[in-house]
């Protein structure tokens, strides 16, 4: 067994533990992902939610996607940081943000999603597979 992922917001109410491999590491170019971080994409990892512990309350505001999925974006009501998202028709996945990790450097992108939508000035890794929107379901 792994050490486990931890990580929290940045005054440290919320902190979250994941005992587990993350399912899929990603970064994002959507809009909702520009808007939501302030920078040109945002860095995720999924749990399995059976893994994962959080503590303290989050506030949270769903938004729906492109694709009409609901996402659950929380985040601390004290500082504003966004930590961590669900969504209520997948109650089986937890994503959270690599910034928000305790050790950021264990964030392995797999793949960068939502392409169409990137910024000239946000380069990420070439080598990276890249979707124009979401990756071809498995
Ligand atoms: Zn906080
Ligand atoms: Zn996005």
């Amino acid at each position: 067994m792994t050490k486990p992922y931890s990580g929290g917001c940045a005054c440290g109410a919320i902190r979250y533990s994941a005992a587990a491999e993350p399912i899929m590491s990603n970064d994002c170019q959507c809009r909702q992902c520009q808007k939501d971080s302030g920078a040109g994409h945002g860095s995720y990892l999924t749990f399995p939610m059976g893994a994962v512990s959080v503590e303290g309350e989050a506030r949270t505001f769903d938004l729906t996607g492109d694709l009409g999925t609901v996402k659950r974006r929380a985040f601390c009501p004290t500082c504003g940081t966004p930590v961590f998202m669900t969504f209520p028709v997948m109650p089986d996945l937890f994503v959270v943000r690599a910034g928000t990790l305790d050790e950021p450097e264990r964030y392995r992108p797999q793949m960068v999603i939502w392409t169409d939508a990137a910024q000239g000035w946000d380069r990420l890794d070439p080598t990276l597979p890249a979707f124009a929107r979401m990756p071809p379901a498995r």
